[in-house]
Parts: C-alpha cells; sequence; structure tokens
C-alpha cells in the first residue's frame, strides 16, 4: 500500500511517495514557483540522479497533476498506474479546537478548514487549495488531513489560555494552538523506542529547531504545553520571528513609530528573530560563520537563541516536576552541534550533561549524554511525512 504525502505552501509543493509495506520512501519532491514565471518539480529517488522539470504551472492542480504524471513516468517514474496510490495525507496547519486527531477529508472537514483559515489566514489557504486540486485530479482516492495543531489539543487549560478576557477564548477562540505536532510526536514516539521505554512513563522535552522552531512538554505521550502559541510567532524567537515580546510593545511602536498594523506585522514575522538581532541572516550556519569571525552581533544573536531555548526547557521541567530526555530535531536540531552545546551548557545542576564527542555529529539518530548524564540528550532527526502516512494509513484500515 502506497500512501502519497502532500505539505502544500502559498508557491510550493513538497511530496513525497511512501511505501507503507516496509515504511520506505520511493520518491520525494518539490515543486517550486507555483504560478510564478520559472515554476520547478524537482524529484528525488535513492540511487538515480535528481530530476528536474522546469514548465510554467498556471496553479497547483497543475502542480499536483505533475507531480502524478512524473510518479508515473517511464523512466522517472515509480509506479505504473495511479491506482497505486492507495490514499494521500495532507499536512494542515490549523486544525481548530475541533480536531485533535488527524481525519478523512469529507464536505464537512472542507467547511471546517476554510473556517479555520481566519486563524491562519497564511497557512489554511494553500493546504484547502491543494486539498481540492488532488480530489479533482484523484476523485476516488481518500484523503486524510493531519494537523499540526492537533498533537497539542491535550494542553490543559491552565496551558493554553492567555490572561485575557475569558469570553475573547470563548467566542474568538483566542488561546495557545501549538505548532509542530507532528514533529514533536514523532519524535517523542521515537525517543521511547530508542530508549526501550513505555512512553506512558517518559517526561520529554522536544526541541524542533529550525527556520522555525519550537519546544514542546511530552508527558506520558501527551503534549502538556508548548512554546507556540495562537500563531506560530510566539515562544522562541526563530529565522526572522521575534517569538515572545512584551504586548505593550505593538501599540507603542505604531504610536511612536508611525507604523501601521501591517508594518508592525511585517517586522515581527519576517525582520526579527536572529536576522533582525544579527543583520547578517536568518540562516543558523551564516551567523555562526559570521560569529568565528568575530562579528559581535552576530554572537549576539545566537546567545539570545541559546539563552531562550534553555529557559523553555527549564518551563517545562518545572512543569512536569522533571525531564527524562531532552530531544533535539529539525534542521537546526539535528545538525547545529554548536548550538546544542550552548543551550545544554551549565545544567549540570539539574543532572544534564552533554558528551561533547558524541555531540559531534550531523542528521544521525543518537544518545549525546555522558553515561552519568540523569538527563538523557538525543539527537532525532524529524520525519512528519512518514507520520502523515501513518496517520493516513490507520484511518484507511
Ligand atoms: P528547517 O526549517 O528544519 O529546514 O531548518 C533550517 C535551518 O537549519 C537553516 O535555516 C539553518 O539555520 C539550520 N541548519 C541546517 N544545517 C545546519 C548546520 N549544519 N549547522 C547549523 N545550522 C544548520
Amino acid at each position: 500500500m502506497k500512501v502519497l504525502v502532500i505539505n502544500c505552501g502559498s508557491s510550493s509543493l513538497k511530496y513525497q511517495l511512501i511505501n507503507m509495506e516496509n515504511e520506505s520512501s520511493l520518491a520525494t519532491g518539490l515543486v517550486e514557483r507555483i504560478a510564478i514565471e520559472g515554476s520547478k518539480l524537482t524529484q528525488k529517488v535513492d540511487g538515480r540522479e535528481k530530476y528536474v522539470l522546469t514548465v510554467p504551472m498556471k496553479n497547483h492542480k497543475e502542480a499536483i497533476s505533475h507531480v502524478i504524471n512524473t510518479l508515473l513516468d517511464d523512466v522517472q517514474g515509480v509506479i505504473k498506474s495511479s491506482d497505486e496510490i492507495s490514499a494521500v495525507g495532507h499536512r494542515v496547519v490549523h486544525g481548530g479546537e475541533k480536531y485533535s486527531a488527524s481525519v478523512i477529508i469529507t464536505d464537512e472537514v472542507m467547511k471546517d478548514l476554510e473556517e479555520f483559515s481566519q486563524l491562519a489566514p497564511l497557512h489554511n489557504p494553500p493546504n484547502i487549495i491543494g486539498i481540492n486540486a488532488c480530489k479533482e485530479l484523484m476523485p476516488n482516492t481518500p484523503m486524510v488531513a493531519v494537523f499540526d495543531t492537533a498533537f497539542h489539543q491535550t494542553m490543559p487549560e491552565k496551558a493554553f489560555l492567555y490572561g485575557l478576557p475569558y469570553e475573547l477564548y470563548k467566542e474568538n477562540h483566542i488561546r495557545k494552538y501549538g505548532f509542530h505536532g507532528t514533529s514533536h510526536k514523532y519524535v517523542s514516539q521515537r525517543a521511547a523506542e530508542i530508549l526501550g521505554e513505555d512512553i506512558k512513563g517518559l517526561k520529554l522535552v522536544t526541541c524542533h529547531l529550525g527556520n522555525g522552531s519550537s519546544v514542546a512538554a511530552v508527558n506520558g505521550g501527551i503534549s502538556v504545553d508548548t512554546s507556540m502559541g495562537f500563531t506560530p510567532l510566539e515562544g522562541l524567537l526563530m529565522g526572522t520571528r521575534c517569538g515572545d515580546i512584551d504586548p505593550a510593545i505593538i501599540p507603542y511602536l505604531m504610536d511612536m513609530k508611525g507604523y501601521s498594523y501591517e508594518e508592525v506585522n511585517n517586522i515581527m514575522n519576517k525582520k526579527s528573530g536572529v536576522l533582525g538581532l544579527s543583520g547578517v541572516s536568518s540562516d543558523f550556519r551564516d551567523i555562526e560563520d559570521a560569529a568565528a569571525q568575530g562579528n559581535d552581533r552576530a554572537k549576539l544573536a545566537l546567545d539570545v537563541f541559546h539563552y531562550r531555548v534553555k529557559k523553555y526547557i527549564g518551563y517545562f521541567m518545572a512543569a512536569m516536576n522533571g525531564v527524562d530526555a531532552i530531544v533535539f530535531t529539525a534542521g537546526l536540531g539535528e545538525n547545529g552541534a554548536e548550538t546544542r552545546e550552548e543551550i545544554i551548557s551549565d545544567m549540570e545542576w539539574f543532572g544534564i550533561k552533554l558528551d561533547k564527542e558524541k555531540n559531534k555529529v550531523r542528521g544521525q539518530e543518537r544518545i549525546i549524554s555522558t553515561d552519568d548524564s540523569k538527563v538523557k540528550i538525543i539527537i532525532i532527526p524529524t520525519n512528519e511525512e512518514l507520520m502523515i502516512a501513518r496517520d493516513t494509513l490507520t484511518l484507511l484500515k
């Protein structure tokens, strides 16, 4: 049985075809510049040269049609008939409060997704466009929605409520939702397997550190708190996002600098984080290089980032009365040895000790704490696509 996983953005689309018999990836691909000049599809298949197709793609339907044709292609393809695709799993960013698990897509689900677009105006609309395009092209193939927010729906009220008038929660759904749920769930389950323990007895802090970053407190396999909030802007500072700030800064900037709502929003989402502090880049590799060459602002940006992650680990250890393992995942968490070392430094008091030699590794599953560390530290490459495919399969069954 093969599951096609689709992650649709506003002008791009990532896909992966997974053989669920052995959970192996048959093909992965990326379509860029949809509806923009220079549309391009890139597909990778193990053991083959990368395939690039450059043709105009006016919309997502055309893009998905090229994806299917490429998967079926005599030379570049990996399947003979589209009937081999048993189901499509779609990554959907916001599932509101209604969806605490993945769901088979029906007309009612589509209506709900439209409604949740209010809560995630940048993310849900392209997800919906992708689902509609797939439905048109594969009308008889079951589709499943896997939500970024679902895993965090187990958070208790004390964790997800803001200190705002309660009516704003009840009437306007203002609360913490949390994101990256599929990744936090995957690495939590994998951590339990690596440690050979029942997840029900484990307290984990999972650090998804990439361009967007979040930390989650996972107690007994369920999310009890996370750093992202009503939107993916809250929490850690990120590549270009500011993360936690005093909310009073926003009206102050609008008053003092005469910024419009759009300008403030743009500053917080696109011009802040490590880019804003360093003035160098939003990519941690560039900032680490600049810091190594003596750029003080680059060093400062890294210090602020590391300190913020450390603080969130501390919050969540307090929330769970301890932690058995801290997990690092995503681009920076998996590859950034320096980042992990800085975040974990000076935490011996908690029984958290990093083995600096074992930490010298990139993108590999590995326990990197010392043998006598009370708390295990683990690198686990995330695999959101596999998690989406697994949920899709479970629902089909
Ligand atoms: P992601 O959003 O998960 O794809 O992560 C992307 C980010 O990971 C990039 O912006 C980089 O800042 C970071 N990253 C990837 N590889 C490395 C590396 N070798 N060292 C440090 N940072 C890295």
